[in-house]
C-alpha cells in the first residue's frame, strides 16, 4: 500500500493498525528540520523512502533511505561542490516505556497515535557531513603565500619546506606546537 507524497516526518499511526504495513515516499524541505549551517548547504530537498510495519499494538518498527545533495566547501581550495548523500535509519518505536538498562540505543518511544523520525533524520545526517571534504584528492589548493588558486594555475611563489597544508588544517598547527615543545 503506497500513499501519496507527503512533505514531514511525522506519521499518524492511527491508520496502521496490527501487523500493517505501509510504504511513504516523502519530500522533506531541509529547513523544516532546522538544517541551517555556515558551513555547509543543504539546499535540495530530502528524499526519504519510509516503512513503517506495525507489530500489536506497541511496537513499530521504522526503516528509512534518505538521499540528497549538499554543498560543502573544499578544505584546500574552498571551492564549494555538491556531495551525494546516502543513508539509512533502522528504528523501534513502542508505546511502553522500558527501564533503561533494558532498552537499546536504536529505540524510541511514542505515544501510539503520532511517530516522529525528524529528530533522528537530522542528527544522521549532521553525522553525514564530511569532516574535512576535498573537492578531489589531487586537489592543489590555494598558495599560503599568494593565494593563488593552484589548481588553475601555478604562482611565482618560491615553494617552502613545509608541508603544502592549508594553514587552517588543525594538523599542521598541532606538529607545530610539537616542534616547539
Ligand atoms: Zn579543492
Ligand atoms: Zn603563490
Amino acid at each position: 500500500m503506497k500513499e501519496g507524497i507527503k512533505d514531514t516526518l511525522v506519521f499518524d499511526m492511527k491508520d496502521l493498525r496490527h501487523e500493517d504495513f505501509k510504504a511513504y515516499e516523502v519530500l522533506v524541505p531541509p529547513a523544516s528540520l532546522g538544517l541551517n549551517y555556515e558551513e555547509v548547504e543543504f539546499n535540495n530537498a530530502l528524499s526519504c523512502a519510509v516503512r513503517l510495519l506495525r507489530q500489536g499494538d506497541d511496537n513499530v518498527y521504522v526503516t528509512a533511505a534518505i538521499e540528497t545533495k549538499i554543498l560543502v566547501e573544499c578544505g584546500r581550495c574552498i571551492i564549494p561542490f555538491e556531495v551525494d548523500i546516502s543513508t539509512t535509519l533502522e528504528l523501534l518505536f513502542s508505546v511502553s516505556r522500558k527501564s533503561p538498562e533494558e532498552s537499546e540505543a536504536d529505540e524510541r518511544y511514542f505515544d501510539g497515535e503520532t511517530l516522529d523520525i525528524s529528530e533522528d533524520v537530522r542528527q544522521l545526517l549532521v553525522l553525514e557531513i564530511p569532516a574535512w571534504p576535498l573537492c578531489s584528492e589531487t586537489c592543489e589548493g590555494l598558495c599560503p603565500e599568494c593565494g593563488a588558486e593552484l589548481n588553475i594555475s601555478a604562482c611565482s611563489c618560491e615553494p617552502t619546506d613545509e608541508a603544502p597544508a592549508s594553514p587552517s588544517n588543525p594538523f599542521s598547527v598541532l606538529s607545530k606546537m610539537l616542534e616547539k615543545s
